[in-house]
């Protein structure tokens, strides 16, 4: 692990904060052991395999800068407390992202569900995993869990298999319900990145 002392400028108040950024460690590449030789002039190489004296090389994929630089991405300016623009259209990015595949998921549910009525029960387990999903993530991340969103996340998807079971006919509504949670979806947990940039972040000044 090491540390990067450089500059961050905000672009809300244009203040620039010496920022030290430490707990950076330069990704390890893999170099498998027949590439190693790759690099060097083929003479070079030749020699080398037939010495059996060929090395692992270093690949350098980034800077220690590059590395802070994207730790800063998700910093706070300690001068006006905004939050950094690049980092807030990243968030929004892939926010805007996930909606969109679960949108196409649903469609998907929808039409299965209209041509093959079994296809109900595809929301309902898929809607199950999601919760189980959720609840191991914000358990790794020691986030706290509201219980009455695990309930919805459990009785929920019983409700609406029951549902499909009852009415098989009507089995392609039953992906509609979750079409206002994927739209309205509430950013839970989207401080995360904020706040491991914070642990590794120090204003200096
Ligand atoms: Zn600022």
């Amino acid at each position: 692990m090491a540390a990067v002392t450089l500059t961050y400028a905000c672009e809300a108040c244009a203040a620039e904060t010496t920022v030290r950024v430490s707990g950076l460690k330069i990704p390890d590449v893999p170099v498998n052991k027949k590439n190693r030789v790759f690099f060097l002039p083929p003479d070079e190489a030749k020699r080398q395999i037939e010495a059996g004296t060929a090395q692992p090389i270093a690949v350098k994929t980034k800077s220690m800068e590059e590395l802070a630089r994207e730790v800063l991405r998700f910093a706070t300016c300690p001068q006006c407390s905004t939050r950094n623009p690049l980092g807030v259209a990243q968030q929004r990015g892939l926010v805007l992202k996930s909606r969109m595949s679960g949108l196409a998921l649903l469609a998907v549910c929808v039409a299965g569900a209209w041509y093959f009525p079994t296809f109900g029960f595809a929301t309902p387990i898929l809607a199950l995993g999601f919760t189980l999903l959720n609840i191991y993530t914000r358990r790794l991340r020691r986030l706290p869990l509201d219980r009455t969103l695990v309930f919805i996340g459990f009785a929920g998807p019983l409700a609406l298999a029951a549902f499909a079971r009852a009415y098989p006919n009507l089995a392609w509504l039953v992906p509609l319900p979750l079409l206002g949670p994927e739209l309205v979806r509430p950013q839970a947990g989207r401080d995360f990145e904020w706040k491991a940039a914070a642990e590794q972040v120090r204003f200096l000044d």
